[in-house]
């Protein structure tokens, strides 16, 4: 019997729950940790964040599948990997052995400094795991402002996620509070937001910012937060109440103890066939993995490495040998604005409409349906 232990219930491992479901192996005990029995599904995010969808609509049932793919899953996170002994550590003091190991652990952010005790309220948009605590805390803290007056929201990161959840973000105050003006800003360190992205879906992205009352400031770095804003990399006070950061992902540090090989963000280095560089049987997909090339950190390629991530830990488990995973070129991205829109962008081609909010939602439901299939007796 090999012992098989998926680190993380991410968006690629669901894919691996769900291969093991469909086709069983007699040679293989499956074991998942897990920090919580449910997954936020990215894609949902924007909806949820905008009002339009429940918390339960945008999280995949991982104690389900874990029960349908016959896996033991043990719900305390991973602290320490012991990749010679092949083990880890888990916050409740458990220790797992392993033959093979997979992670699938996601990202998190390099929080801001924070200097005063008038400081704005922040809302971290990573790790996506535990938003939906951050997000209710400062809904209810939105809930006990004085009528009237003003807010100044201020993003902090030019890219799809910084965009996205800044629009989703006040549309949902706006709606909660329309008795308050909500005043909207992004920081953007680059001159262009979304970096990687075609001309055309740059230019709509400004347009729904623009529709949305947001004022963009490029080539403005968000260092820390001090009294009554943000502070800039030029010194500069961008005065804010409250501060949605969400600058570029890096990888958890906890894995920074560990001999596994790591990248300058803190991913860690796999091969083409998701093995984990110089470290045989052990394997990393999504936000956690660095390829070379490197892709970028969103939700589809983790959910493109599912399948082949699946095939070659069960090739692993066999000692058979292992598949190149082929990244694809270019991606569909859809992109929300909070205001029943949303942004389709894929390299150069870009577009934006009421329907193509509406296709996203659609995506996303039978995204969800798939791994959430209705409770058989
Ligand atoms: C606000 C926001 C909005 C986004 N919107 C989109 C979008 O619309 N479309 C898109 O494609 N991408 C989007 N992204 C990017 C997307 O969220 C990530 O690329 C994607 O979630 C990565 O998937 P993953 O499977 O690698 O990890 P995750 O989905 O983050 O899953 C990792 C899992 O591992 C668990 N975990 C973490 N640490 C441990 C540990 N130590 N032990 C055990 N378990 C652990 C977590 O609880 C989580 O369940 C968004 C990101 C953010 C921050």
């Amino acid at each position: 019997m090999k012992q098989l232990l998926l680190i993380g219930a991410g968006h690629a491992h669901a894919f691996v729950l769900e291969a093991f479901a469909n086709q069983t192996d007699h040679h293989i005990a499956l074991t998942v940790v897990s920090d919580a029995a449910t997954a936020a599904y990215s894609g949902s995010v924007p909806a949820w964040l905008a009002g339009e969808s429940t918390l339960e609509e945008t999280q995949i049932d991982i104690a389900a599948l874990c029960q349908r793919a016959n896996a033991r899953l043990i719900l305390s996170p991973a602290k320490t990997v012991n990749t010679q002994a092949r083990y880890v550590i888990l916050a409740n003091g458990d220790r797992i052995d392993f033959d093979v190991a997979s992670f699938n652990i996601g990202s998190t952010l390099k929080p801001p400094q924070q200097h005063g005790n008038r400081l704005p309220q922040l809302i971290a948009m990573r790790p996506l795991s535990t938003l939906h605590r951050r997000w209710q805390a400062l809904q209810n803290d939105v809930n006990h402002l004085p009528s009237g007056g003003h807010q100044r929201v201020v993003g902090v990161g030019g890219g799809a996620a910084g965009c996205e959840t800044l629009m989703s973000v006040l549309a949902q105050l706006r709606k909660q509070r329309p008795d308050i003006r909500w005043q909207g800003h992004l920081l953007s360190a680059s001159n262009e937001l979304l970096p990687g992205a075609g001309d055309l879906p740059r230019w709509l992205i400004q347009r729904a910012l623009l529709r949305a009352d947001i004022s963009v400031h490029h080539q403005v770095r968000g260092e820390a937060l001090v009294d009554g804003g943000v502070l800039t990399h030029c010194n500069v006070l961008i005065p804010a109440d409250i501060v949605l950061w969400a600058t570029g992902a890096v990888g958890h540090g906890w894995l920074a103890d560990s001999a596994l090989p790591l990248d300058k963000n803190g991913f860690i280095r796999v091969a083409k066939t998701l093995e984990v560089i110089d470290q045989p049987g052990i394997f990393a997909s999504g936000d956690c993995a660095a390829l070379t090339p490197t892709l970028p950190n969103a939700g589809v390629y983790a959910v493109r490495m599912g399948p082949p991530l699946a095939d070659n830990l069960r090739h692993a488990c066999h000692g058979e040998t292992l598949n190149d995973w082929q990244p694809p070129k270019r991606v569909l991205a859809l992109i929300g604005t909070g205001d029943g829109r949303a942004i389709a962008s894929r390299g150069t081609f870009g577009l934006s409409g009421k329907w193509v909010w509406k296709w996203k939602k659609r995506i996303d439901a039978r995204f969800i349906a798939r791994f959430n299939p209705p409770f058989e007796d």
